[in-house]
């Protein structure tokens, strides 16, 4: 195994919570790894979360699912688990359930705004699953952001009136590539995407960053900011320096269902020890075109 290198501030932690969600979306790859909770342990998470905050204590944190918000008691352990040196994000559906009113996840949020950097809403332009009124979605007391897949054969066409509604509320909206798709060769890559060919025919487009795990293309409509986001489907990088030491640079860490720690999406256990020793250099992420702040 190679030594551990990453970012200034550590690799994003990513948090799978140990409840599902209701929903079965096409393009989920989570899904079936909540068919079986026997061995699933939110104290076995806490614990976890703890070690990485001992780590890296600036690193960020992603709660994912399942849904965080199906079981706001269980969140909120977690939630307490975390200094408020991390910046915190949780990706959910806003659900509609019968545990947890929207009127109560309006107040768990509202409660814990100082702990929740932003709140990204799963949001597509085909319905996968029973949303919450966008006049719920806006009442949100943090940062907020939409997530849109565009999966398989979308209805490009419906972009325009996609983006109107969540304009009105001032929500900008990243779109997402089916990241199992992406691979190195086809991260940056322009003329094949089509994608990208709908975005740049329908939007302004604005300007490119990204590093060599990711990138974002922005675009502008109507005044509105829109990311076009890829990432590669696997979160470790293998490079030689020019020292001829060869590192496995980590981009993300996962906690599991169950508390187990993986340096990757891809079924790695992290070797926490060596992770303890782990090299930190200057986050590649970067501006490559045209201006992303506007
Ligand atoms: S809501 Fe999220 S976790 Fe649930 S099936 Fe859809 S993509 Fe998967």
């Amino acid at each position: 195994m190679n030594p551990y290198k990453t970012r200034e501030g550590g690799a994003t932690v990513t948090i799978f919570v140990p409840y599902d969600c209701n929903n079965n979306c096409p393009f989920c790859i989570n899904k079936q790894e909540y068919a079986d909770t026997s061995t699933f342990s939110l104290d076995a998470i806490c614990e976890s979360i703890r070690t990485m905050d001992e780590i890296t204590p600036y690193c960020d944190f992603v709660f994912t699912g399942g849904e965080p918000l199906a079981n706001l008691h269980s969140l909120q352990k977690m939630l307490d688990c975390i200094p408020t040196t991390h910046k915190v994000y949780i990706n959910t559906t806003f659900p509609v359930q019968r545990c947890h009113s929207a009127a109560e996840m309006l107040e768990f949020v509202e409660k814990n705004k100082d702990k929740i950097t932003c709140i990204n809403i799963s949001r597509h332009l085909v319905k996968y699953v029973e949303e919450s009124a966008d006049e719920i979605i806006a009442r949100i007391p943090t940062r907020k952001r939409v997530n849109c897949v565009l999966y398989k054969s979308y209805p490009a066409e419906q972009l325009p009136a996609f983006v109107d509604r969540f304009r009105y509320y001032s929500i900008p909206i990243q779109f997402r590539y089916d990241y199992t798709e992406t691979t190195p060769e086809n991260l940056y890559e322009e003329e094949g995407d089509p994608i990208l060919q709908d975005l740049r025919r329908l939007f302004t487009y604005r300007g490119l960053d990204g590093c060599r795990m990711r990138n974002g293309f922005h675009f502008e409509y109507k005044g509105h900011h829109m990311t076009y986001h890829k990432t590669l489907p696997y979160s470790t990088i293998v490079e030689t320096d020019e020292n001829g030491v060869t590192y496995d640079i980590l981009y993300d860490i996962l906690i599991k269902q169950t508390g187990e720690i993986h340096s990757d999406w891809t079924g790695v256990p992290l070797d926490v020890e060596a992770y303890r020793k782990v090299v930190f250099e200057p986050y590649d992420l970067r501006l490559i075109d045209g201006e992303i702040d506007y």
